[in-house]
């Protein structure tokens, strides 16, 4: 039976700060509040720095598929792991702007490229510099994750104009070797400094559900909000367990534990975007609905997830428009204006909210 106590009046207090200072107690002490305070704490705090009927939406594209020489236990791209994966080299430049523009009429506001690698290569490096620059032609944000990153790799990226670097913790320091044995918890703090010096955003977050135990979901939300800076984007993804993989056949993480790391991640990271990652097409409206109001405000939108599937764009526009979300724009940097939105793909909200005032 889950316990569930009320936090102290101090940490109580210090709801909303931006901290670098958590402590193990402190978070744990969160997780164990009863589930509506915590919730309504974290809707509270998202109501602060946020609109709430808005989300942000990413569209992933896989560059490169598989091969991956990394020992990821739940990950389907691992050479290491037969999971009847099909293998495909990195995209052409090409190909690649022509999804981004597909993904845009969609609705996407950001386009973020996955590559399965340990690192990428010098050799490598020319064409997703390009793909960065033509992607942002078009005048969507870019994010890329192509595992680890040395500082001229991170420059070269940033010079670029890559706006989001992604590369998640996965877990807490102390579960890390149950999950990867190939590089190690240090290498991606390391990336992750590599990134930040360089100028970039960081997208950091982890996987819940993966045979961890609370005290590790605790030490994985630890280590982000205790960055120097914390993430502006913070992914927290639910194992879909893939067969063929090593975490094949876990067991599912209780779905209202899941809500509560998404609610203790806003709380602790109350400026981060925290993204609804992973998983989500395992998840039904109700449970969606859920974690928007713990706090999530950023999604993945398109029919896949690298390779696991991802609920269809059009049923996630169905659920905004019943719950009255909207896209989140964005301003593009060197335009200073907003993005136009494709207003026959998104449902306004705001328009439905002053109709309904004004008729009542
Ligand atoms: S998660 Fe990334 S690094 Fe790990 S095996 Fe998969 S593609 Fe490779």
């Amino acid at each position: 039976m889950t316990v569930t106590t009320q936090p102290n009046a101090e940490l109580l207090n210090r709801l909303g700060e931006v901290r670098h200072d958590w402590t193990r107690e402190q978070i744990q002490n969160l997780f164990e509040m009863p589930f509506m305070d915590l919730v309504f704490q974290a809707q509270s705090l998202h109501r602060q720095h946020f609109d709430q009927n808005q989300v942000q939406v990413s569209t992933l594209l896989s560059i490169k598929t598989g091969a991956c020489p990394e020992d990821c236990a739940y990950c389907p791209q691992s050479a290491r792991y037969n999971t009847g994966l099909e293998k495909e080299r990195l995209l052409a430049v090409d190909k690649v702007l022509e999804e981004a523009k597909a993904a845009k009429a969609k609705g996407a506001t950001r386009f973020c490229m996955g590559a399965a690698w340990r690192c990428p290569r010098d050799r490598d490096l020319p064409h997703v510099v390009d793909m960065v620059r033509q992607v942002k032609s078009i005048g969507l944000e870019t994010c890329m994750t192509l595992g680890m990153l040395s500082e001229d790799h991170s420059k070269a990226l940033a010079d670029a104009g890559l706006d989001y670097y992604n590369h998640n913790l996965d877990t807490s320091r102390e579960y890390y070797d149950e999950i990867i044995t190939t590089r190690t918890y240090q290498d991606r703090l390391d990336t992750l400094a590599n990134v930040r010096k360089a100028g970039m955003k960081v997208c950091a977050g982890g996987i819940v559900g993966m045979g961890e135990e609370r005290k590790d979901r605790v030490g994985l939300l630890m280590e982000l909000a205790n960055l120097e800076q914390q993430p502006e984007s913070v992914p927290v993804n639910q194992l879909v367990a893939c067969a063929g993989t090593p975490l094949e056949g876990t067991e599912a993480i209780d779905p209202f534990e899941f809500v509560r790391c998404i609610a203790v991640a806003r709380i602790m990271m109350p400026q981060s975007h925290v993204r609804l990652s992973a998983g989500r097409e395992n998840m039904n409206d109700q449970m969606q609905a859920m974690c928007f109001m713990a706090g999530a405000n950023s999604i993945f939108y398109g029919d896949k997830l690298l390779t696991t599937a991802n609920p269809e764009s059009n049923s996630d526009m169905r659920l905004f428009k019943r719950l009255g979300i909207n896209r989140e724009e964005h301003i593009i940097d060197d335009m200073k204006k907003p993005e136009p939105v494709n207003n026959h793909l998104f449902y306004d909200a705001s328009a439905l909210n002053a109709e309904q005032a004004a008729s009542q």
